[in-house]
């Protein structure tokens, strides 16, 4: 009989213990706050005209308040990024979806990719050319496939069996994004690529990119681009590789990143972020700042945007300027675009 009674005891104790942690859990997820983080490109952006900047501004305010609204209502923090990054991608003011820059053929080739850092999941294409919104492709590599990242006309196959907007080309292409290519082809005197992303001396990058912490303390990250100005015809950036232009973990942060793609994927850089902060306990700031530093040191330039599991931003740019806003549950919002 002893024995059985010890047993029966065990089971009870276990059984509330277990109990017990569950609900500390989602008391403690409930507490964590939510939060959002936006960039439009990292550049030398000096002095923009009055009602350029207020532009700019609207815009990053309208796709801010869109995530920033699915995450008040409970919404994940994927669909978030998604949301977000669907505003900037219908803005010609960016480059990503409409107006997106154009390769050294005047053609849009447009890349994207999105994680779930609850999971690791992760979707992305590259070189597209027809789909309205490149986020959602690469949500659909996520959820609808068994692989990360689809390219060209294949991913555009594949996308047009779903519920993906297809576009055609003359969509993408705005006369500013003309206009701004053929100046750099005749400076450049040839129509060779040269991945240039100089306009007039003043390098411009414009990509968008989105972090987000949901109310369930999960973390995502996305980003968008149409990569680099008069770049060569299948030239792919950082953006939709995973651990370079895009990354996120529960486990320490989620990262969104924007300048020379060609060093963000040879420092691995926004998983080298969560790498600092996983291994070397760097606080999210200081392992951003050092990785655009490492980056600096072998010639690029950009920046990026983060967020960590305990819902703190930062964000670290050798640039002018970088397009960018954040917003949090604590009420606490800014909209930027200069250094200060
Ligand atoms: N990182 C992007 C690329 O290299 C460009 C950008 O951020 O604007 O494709």
């Amino acid at each position: 009989m002893k024995p059985n009674i010890v047993l029966l005891l065990f089971f009870m104790a276990s059984f509330y213990s277990c109990n017990q942690s569950q609900t500390q859990t989602s008391i403690s997820q409930t507490k964590i706050p939510y939060a959002i983080v936006i960039h439009g490109g990292a550049g030398y952006i000096n002095n923009l005209p009055p009602e350029v900047e207020k532009a700019y501004k609207e815009k990053l305010n309208e796709a801010l308040n869109t995530g920033y609204l699915v995450l008040k209502n409970g919404g994940t923090a994927i669909e978030a990024v998604q949301k977000t990054i669907n505003v900037m991608e219908d803005s010609p003011l960016f480059n990503a979806g409409k107006g997106c820059v154009l390769n050294s053929k005047g053609k849009p080739e447009m890349d994207a990719s999105i994680m779930d850092g609850s999971n690791l999941n992760c979707g992305a294409v590259a070189g597209v050319s027809h789909i309205k919104n490149p986020i959602n492709a690469a949500l659909l590599v996520k959820d609808s496939t068994r692989h990360v990242l689809l390219a060209g006309q294949g991913a555009e196959e594949f996308c047009k069996q779903y519920d993906i907007i297809i576009k055609d080309e003359k969509y993408f292409v705005t006369q500013k994004r003309l206009k701004q290519l053929q100046q750099i082809q005749n400076k450049e005197h040839k129509k060779t690529a040269q991945s240039t992303y100089e306009f007039n001396g003043i390098k411009k990058y414009g990509t968008v990119g989105c972090v987000a912490l949901d109310k369930q303390g999960h973390l995502a990250a996305g980003t968008s681009t149409g990569g680099l100005m008069n770049k060569q015809y299948g030239r792919i950036g950082d953006s939709p590789i995973i651990g370079a232009g895009t990354y996120a973990d529960d486990q320490t942060c989620g990262i969104s990143c924007t300048g020379t793609g060609e060093y963000f994927i040879r420092t691995v850089a926004a998983y080298n972020v969560s790498a600092l902060m996983k291994y070397q306990n760097l606080s999210l700031h200081q392992a951003q700042k050092q990785t655009i530093k490492y980056i600096q040191n072998l010639g690029g330039d950009g920046g990026m945007i983060g967020i960590d599991k305990q819902g703190n931003i930062a964000w670290f740019f050798n640039t002018k300027g970088m397009f960018r806003a954040y917003k949090k549950s604590t009420g606490e919002q800014q909209i930027k675009i200069y250094a200060q």
